[in-house]
């Protein structure tokens, strides 16, 4: 079942470690089929080298396993809330790349120092609080979830494609699994490039305002010109 989707979904695992976004195994992608409301992850565990399409597991949103020889991907409730409450998305991944994880680990949103990031990200790019012990103790991954749900309440999640969850690592999406990637791959460049401009400038400021509007609208939103027709 879902084959396009699973190997749409395994071509966009097989990106993390292509752009360096991976070690081992720290991250999983998945994307749903909002029709059906199941949605493909990558099983827990299995190294990317060993990958296969056949291999992604297929789950429905009460989080039972439909299809799959495998166990999903241990961070498959933080997906499954976030595919129930951001619901244009279609791709959500999870990495624990260096220079996002670093601001992740200060608990530091990312400020909006420039127009690559203003291209993908509009505003900053926020920290999800840390989970109290009886969150961690409790349905961790589920409770991540619900903190990046909580970080977003005046956000909206298609405008600010990304988050970081303190002392964790980032999550992105986007409108399907290669978009997701697509969003995690800027993420990460915008992280380390924010990370040097600080300390190439200790009294730096978010670029101006107007500047980050006409970035981020004119790749984004009804009066986007960027690109072809
Ligand atoms: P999984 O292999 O279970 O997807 O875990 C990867 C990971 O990054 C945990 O945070």
């Amino acid at each position: 079942m879902l084959e396009e989707l699973k190997q749409k979904v395994y071509e966009a695992n097989m990106e993390l470690p292509a752009h360096g976004l991976v070690t081992y195994t720290w991250g999983n992608v998945s994307g749903i089929d909002r029709k059906t409301n199941l949605f493909v992850i990558k099983p827990s565990g299995v190294p990317y080298e060993d990958l296969k399409p056949s291999d992604m597991v297929v789950m429905n949103l009460n989080g039972e396993k439909v299809e799959g020889d495998f166990n999903p991907s241990s961070d498959t409730p933080t997906h499954l809330e976030l595919y129930k409450q951001f619901c244009e998305i279609g791709g959500i991944v999870h990495t624990h790349s260096p220079w996002a994880t670093s601001w992740a680990q200060a608990s530091r949103a990312i400020p909006c120092y420039g127009t690559t990031h203003a291209d993908y990200f509009y505003g900053e790019i926020p920290c999800a609080r840390s989970l109290t012990t009886a969150e961690i103790e409790g349905e961790y991954e589920k409770n991540t979830g619900l903190a990046i749900i909580e970080a977003f309440k005046e956000k909206n999640p298609i405008y600010v494609p990304g988050v970081l969850c303190a002392n964790h690592g980032p999550f992105a999406w986007g409108t399907d699994a290669a978009q997701a990637v697509h969003n995690a791959v800027v993420l990460e460049e915008v992280a380390k490039m924010a990370y040097r401009a600080e300390h190439l400038q200790s009294t730096l400021k978010a670029a101006p305002q107007h500047l980050q509007d006409k970035h981020f609208f004119r790749k984004h939103g009804e009066n986007a010109y960027y690109g072809q027709v």
